[in-house]
């Protein structure tokens, strides 16, 4: 059923967002799990949820299945319905049979979703409790991934929250030091690694960790620098911890990472001069490399559904590094702080939405015919079948594109749903 949409055109500090609250499209938090897990190597996802959350999992992590994964969902049914008191054991013996069979397992994280039944756990109760007795060789944490508090990206937002209460406090007299906070590919994660301690930043941690024991103190001596643009309750969280954030544009394409990494450098004291001498050559090769793809994206129109709140930075970097006009950038939630100076950059003309309607939006896509429509799997294949050409927006979380060295692969994977379409055409 199509709900009603409020079309409320706000004014942001700078500039008009259309807010839209109708029917959306888009997956729900459990979706992150598929990148957690690759990235967290000695922790486990326990979904607590229905048979629709073991094939979301299934289908969203296709290629990985293999022989122990560290994800599985715990199926409860309309039989458990009646026996929710036994459900409480059921979860305690399903996670002391995870643990036996991964004697390395150092974390073990109980997701919540959205069936009735598993909205009557406490799951937060249960995870206490069980973290209490088997602290501190395992920790037990949870979040929600459900579809009624979550959309695609939130789950990783929900997941860092839940590590960040979980971090020690860091000493009062502690020197200063930077965390990086988004879940990135450990090959991103090593180069930043390098630029910043070339420049003089040896204190760098990064949240998530690849391993528990990595995990950062964490105090006012942090500086933290958001990786992603969806991490709002994270971001709260280390803030109440006493936490500094870095105020940046996101590190897609050569202008963000510079301005990412520059920041960095000045929140921890680094002169400018020794910065940039790290930084120059590799900024200068994105910055070719990326110029390749000119030529095919220039002048061309895109237009964003709300899908992974990767949108805005994403529409920035093609529209100074490319020359891509972005018709509308829709995003599901608007972190109007944490995008600031994100939102300066993007041109007057381009309408950005917030929320989301989806028979509206899909009126206004067709009308606008773009080059390119970034959009979730749901409407790519209705949209393809219209004429239009899309680009799965899931792609861009499964692709490393974070950094320098990837800002051509970036370019690359907006260039390459207009070849194939031209290829078609011939
Ligand atoms: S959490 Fe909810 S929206 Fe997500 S797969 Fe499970 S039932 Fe579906």
């Amino acid at each position: 059923m199509i709900t009603t949409a409020q079309v409320q055109p706000t004014k942001a500090p700078d500039r008009s967002i259309l807010r839209e609250r109708g029917q959306r499209e888009v997956f729900c938090g459990l979706t992150g799990i598929v990148w957690l897990h690759r990235k967290m190597q000695d922790a486990f996802f326990l979904v607590i949820g229905s048979r629709t959350c073991a094939h979301l999992l299934q289908s969203a992590a296709g290629v990985m299945i293999f022989a122990e994964p560290r994800f599985a969902t715990a199926i409860i049914d309309d039989r458990d319905l009646a026996g929710l008191a036994n459900a409480d054991d059921e979860v305690e013996r399903m996670v002391a049979e995870v643990v036996q069979r991964r004697p390395n397992l150092r974390l073990l994280f109980l997701v919540g979703s959205c069936p009735s039944e598993v909205i009557k756990l406490d799951l937060s109760r249960i995870a206490a409790r069980l973290d209490s007795r088997m602290s501190p060789k395992v920790r037990v944490l949870n979040y929600s991934g459900s579809g009624i508090e979550t959309t695609f990206t939130q789950g990783e937002d929900a997941c860092l929250e839940a590590l960040v209460g979980s971090l020690c406090a860091a000493p009062s007299d502690a020197h200063p030091n930077l965390l990086v906070v988004g879940a990135l590919a450990d090959v991103v994660e090593d180069q930043f690694r390098r630029y910043f301690n070339a420049m003089g930043i040896e204190r760098v941690s990064f949240l998530p960790s690849r391993r528990l024991d990595d995990l950062p103190e964490v105090g006012p001596s942090t500086r933290y620098l958001l990786a992603q643009p969806f991490l709002a309750q994270t971001s709260a969280a280390l803030e109440r911890r006493g936490a500094n954030r870095i105020d940046a544009l996101f590190p897609l394409g050569a202008e963000g990472t510079t301005s990412w990494l520059m920041a960095a450098a000045q929140a921890l004291h680094i002169p400018s001069h020794r910065a940039r001498a790290v930084i120059e050559g590799p900024a200068a090769r994105a910055r070719a490399v990326v110029d390749r793809w000119r030529s095919d994206l220039e002048g061309k129109r895109v237009f964003f559904f709300p899908d992974s709140q990767l949108e805005v930075p994403l529409a920035r970097f093609l529209t100074r590094e490319l020359g891509v006009k972005p018709v509308e950038i829709g995003t599901p939630y608007l972190h109007r702080a944490h995008l600031a100076q994100e939102l300066a950059l993007i041109p007057d003309d381009s309408v950005i939405s917030e929320g989301q309607d989806v028979e509206r939006q899909l009126e206004r896509c067709r009308r606008a015919r773009p080059d390119i429509t970034v959009c979730g799997l749901g409407l790519a294949n209705p949209l393809e079948a219209e004429g239009l050409t899309t680009k799965w927006s899931i792609e861009l979380l499964f692709t490393p594109i974070h950094g320098y060295e990837q800002a051509g692969d970036l370019a690359a994977l907006f260039q390459r749903p207009l070849d194939r379409q031209s290829r078609l055409k011939v």
